[in-house]
């Protein structure tokens, strides 16, 4: 950990680090909430893979400091060969101020999977607390709401759920004092994921509003507008989007430097979907997955990328059923190498292909 002098950092309320990095031996640090207030959050990472997104080649051990709204130094904490392809999971946890009063908590862990890093976006006014996804499971979210309190103390009055999937809604019952909103159809597909549960802790779970199109709130003078803008990661996706700060949450719906998840996904609704978010007066989209780039509004051009993948994907698998192959010939024949970099390619693009596939020859639902 040379390269960082923990000591000229500032600390403040909020610095979690949990467990180790799955390719890293050194020791991590903790430290303690609660120290001298200052305006700055800072969070340490270390010995974690990283894709800083600028454009330099991955950092597989690297060190760095997510300090504010920016990160800050960034630097190799030790040599490792770990392909491209295979880039292990980065674990820790911890707040980043985006805007005043804008805030993504980081969960990272390195559970099997095709993502590794989960977002959930917290909207602080001064008449409460907006959290955006309660990500997947109590302890997780119970640490989240330590942290709200760490910056505000208003109390947290709305949860705002946008996909269904368990490393979203998992936390859900750490709000069962929350009024909580959701789409309708995200309602009834997390019905579906709960129904083996007892009716006590599933009503802790589901959302107490639903809606089609639009739900907006004004809280603190502050407009909040929550969003159906079609189907994308799942048939149930909120955005949401607080013009007066310029600034769109979109779950799910958008990855930072990770390959598109489709098992549940729309591919051609979701090209649609993005366009739509697009065209929000918005200069920052805070993706569920991924670590926000150095500079917030660099997210915009991430929400092109994302777009154009699927895009990709999809004129790839058009080529394939012309020509007559099977799903699982268009999966043996399409490779899409400069995507390749993107964290969980290798699982996740012959997903995108079947999908897609089956989209386009009627299959999907
Ligand atoms: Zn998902």
């Amino acid at each position: 950990m040379s390269q960082v002098n923990r000591k000229s950092c500032r600390i403040a309320v909020v610095a979690y680090l949990l467990s180790l990095a799955a390719v890293a031996a050194s020791a991590w640090s903790t430290h303690a909430a609660g120290q001298a207030p200052a305006a700055t959050k800072v969070t340490v990472f270390q010995g974690t893979p990283l894709i800083v997104g600028d454009g330099r080649p991955p950092i597989d051990n690297a060190t760095f400091i997510v300090d504010g709204t920016r990160f800050g130094r960034v630097g190799r904490t030790g040599p490792t060969a770990q392909p491209t392809a295979s880039r292990g999971a980065v674990t820790g946890a911890g707040l980043r101020q985006i805007l005043s009063g804008h805030y993504v908590y980081i969960h990272t862990d390195d559970a099997p999977g095709v993502s590794s890093t989960f977002n959930s976006g917290i909207i602080v006014t001064n008449e409460g607390v907006v959290v955006v996804d309660a990500l997947s499971s109590e302890a997780i979210a119970r640490k989240v709401r330590e942290a709200i309190v760490g910056v505000t103390p208003q109390p947290v009055r709305f949860l705002i759920s946008s996909t269904f999937h368990d490393r979203f809604t998992g936390g859900n019952a750490v709000y069962r004092d929350i009024f909580r909103i959701g789409h309708e159809d995200y309602r009834t597909d997390l019905m579906r994921l709960l129904q083996n549960e007892a009716p006590e802790q599933r009503n802790a779970k589901l959302p107490h509003q639903t809606f089609r199109d639009r739900v907006t709130f004004h809280l603190g003078g502050k407009e909040i507008r929550v969003l159906h803008l079609g189907r994308a990661h799942t048939r149930g996706d909120s955005v949401v989007f607080v013009p007066e700060d310029r600034i769109a949450y979109l779950s799910e719906m958008l990855n930072f430097e990770e390959f598109p998840y489709t098992a549940d996904a729309y591919p051609s609704d979701w090209i649609r979907t993005l366009q739509a978010a697009e065209a929000l007066e918005a200069d920052i989209f805070v993706p569920g997955h991924g670590f926000l780039p150095e500079n917030p509004r660099d997210t915009r051009q991430a929400l092109g990328r994302h777009r154009q993948i699927l895009a990709d994907v999809r004129a790839a698998v058009e080529k394939e059923v012309a020509r007559g192959a099977t799903e699982a010939q268009a999966v043996r024949n399409i490779d899409l190498p400069q995507y390749r970099r993107f964290k969980g390619y290798t699982q996740a693009m012959p997903m995108a292909v079947r999908r897609t596939y089956q989209e386009l020859t009627g299959g999907l639902q």
